[in-house]
Formats: structure tokens, C-alpha cells, sequence
């Protein structure tokens, strides 16, 4: 399943701000996890935008379940 691929960039999704960038690319600065905004940003704060950044991506995964499968109406 993990063939290596030398040509053609997957997309990575970068873990502070969830944004989708290519990488590698000549001359930028984005890392394998962060993309080009994210690895100016201190470590520490990094840290944080990750946190966040999950709790975005769990939230967004309960709604689009929320959304596929509506609740329950409440028993009257
Ligand atoms: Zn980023």
C-alpha cells in the first residue's frame, strides 16, 4: 500500500491550520506537517493552533455526521 511516489506531490494538510499545501516545493519553507504560514510561527504557539486545530477537525466530523444522520426526535 506505501509506494513510494517520486513524481507528483501529494497534497499534506497542515496540522496547525488545516490548510492543504504541496510539498515539497523549491523554495518554500513548509515543512512535511506545517505549511509556509505555519512554520513562521513560534513553537509553542504551534502547539496551541494544533490543539485547536484538532478540536476543529472532531467538530467538523460530528457535524457532517449530524448531518448525514439526523437524531433522534426526542420520545414525546
Ligand atoms: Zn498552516
Amino acid at each position: 500500500m506505501s509506494t513510494p511516489t517520486l513524481s507528483g506531490q501529494r497534497p499534506r494538510t497542515c496540522r496547525a491550520c488545516g490548510k492543504k499545501f504541496e510539498y515539497p516545493v523549491k523554495g518554500n519553507a513548509a515543512t512535511r506537517h506545517h505549511c509556509e504560514d505555519c512554520v513562521a510561527v513560534p513553537a509553542e504557539t504551534r502547539k496551541i493552533l494544533e490543539r485547536l486545530s484538532n478540536r476543529v477537525t472532531q467538530l467538523e466530523n460530528q457535524l457532517r455526521r449530524l448531518q448525514e444522520k439526523p437524531p433522534v426526535p426526542p420520545a414525546a
